[in-house]
């Protein structure tokens, strides 16, 4: 591939999904206490998000519980509205709606939920789901034989096999990992291009999560799906995405490729997140570890200014606590929003040994 191709890939048409600054505030009832008060108190579970789902990829959204992650898939799925913000799919702007154009965005967007119990009917088949799905998608044929042949080719998919050992079983029959299948298969009914999977695994055994996650980057490479992974598990972001990013506090505060991000973190909460999953690659060194800080997530009705991190942050600087910090571009694509690396160009990064990395300011970062 051509310098000139490969820009193309990265910047041009292979976006399928995007958002641009999107942010979600959720205002909060009013109380005795609010009634003087001039401005309506909110949650800030989201600000200022911006990414790109790509055509055959998949990106990682890690996060601790409470981060906005969740929000971020909610929104992407037109679940809820935004408070500002622009979603574009296929490079134009989503405008939010009900009834006919809320149904030809999910058939191009499809969202599966973490616990695939709940999102299943226990009083309807696997057969009632995926046919009612097909149906709604206008996918289910003109007659029984072909809706019979789309469930079986939707199942043998989601490699549920044979076909008809499964359709008649109620969701109380099966594993988790098969009912997570059927939500997967029920999902792929509408023929989506994109798939936003909200901690598939995460209540699932530990056995079987392998194979759900397996199975997600079958069907990335087979149809060519966009897939945000949602999930508070870094480690299976480094085994399953191309691209990660991190969210702390409702902001995006790293991204770059899977392999950059988790082996050599830059921004000080991905490396404290990093330090709390045991990995025994890593290389991380474990005195290092005992240095990437403690603590709780704020509260997003109060957000701290500045930098979301700074009560956490070993490494904060006086001005880290009154201004927001920039998203820094560093070397490989990989960036971070973080003052530690404000003027140090992807050179400088490269030319970093390994370790620690310098600031413009000189200080040093550990890795
Ligand atoms: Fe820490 Fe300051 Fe960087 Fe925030 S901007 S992560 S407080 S060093």
């Amino acid at each position: 591939m051509t310098t000139d191709q490969s820009e193309t890939v990265r910047t041009g048409t292979d976006v399928v999904l995007e958002a641009r600054g999107v942010t979600k505030h959720f205002p909060l009832r009013r109380t005795a206490r609010d009634l003087f008060a001039r401005k309506r108190r909110s949650v800030h579970a989201v600000d200022d998000v911006s990414l790109r789902l790509r055509r055959g990829t998949v990106t990682a959204l890690v996060g601790e519980s409470g981060s906005g992650k969740s929000t971020v898939a909610r929104l992407l799925a037109q679940l809820y509205p935004l408070t500002s913000g622009e979603i574009r799919l296929g490079g134009e702007p989503v405008v939010a709606g009900r009834g006919r154009s809320f149904r030809r965005y999910v058939r191009r967007v499809q969202l599966i939920f973490q616990d695939p119990f709940a999102s299943l009917n226990p009083v309807h088949t696997v057969r009632y789901h995926l046919t009612r799905a097909l149906k709604i998608h206008d996918r289910a044929g003109s007659g029984d034989k072909e809706l019979e042949q789309a469930l079986a080719d939707l199942l043998n998919r989601v490699q549920l096999t044979p076909p008809q050992q499964f359709l008649d079983k109620f969701p109380h029959e099966l594993s988790g990992g098969q009912r997570q299948r059927v939500a997967i298969a029920r999902a792929l009914g509408a023929d989506p291009q994109v798939l936003l999977a909200d901690e598939p695994v995460s209540m699932l055994d530990v056995s079987i999560r392998l194979g759900v996650l397996n199975l997600l980057r079958d069907l990335k490479e087979r149809l060519h799906l966009a897939i945000l992974y949602i999930t508070h598990d870094i480690a299976s972001a480094r085994y399953f995405a191309d691209t990660t990013l991190v969210m702390y506090a409702g902001r995006i505060v790293e991204g770059g490729d899977s392999e950059t991000v988790t082996q050599r973190p830059a921004h000080p909460y991905t490396q404290l997140l990093i330090a709390s999953a045991p990995d025994p690659d890593r290389i991380v060194a474990q005195e290092e570890q005992e240095e990437t800080g403690t603590g709780e997530p704020p509260s997003l009705i109060a957000p701290p200014a500045g930098c979301r991190f700074h009560p956490r942050c070993p490494k904060a600087m006086e001005r880290c606590r009154t201004e927001l910090p920039p998203r820094f571009d560093l070397a490989d694509g990989q960036w971070a929003a973080c003052w530690l690396y404000e003027g140090v160009g992807a050179r400088s990064y490269e030319n970093e040994g390994t370790g620690t990395r310098a600031s413009a300011a000189g200080k040093e970062v550990s890795r």
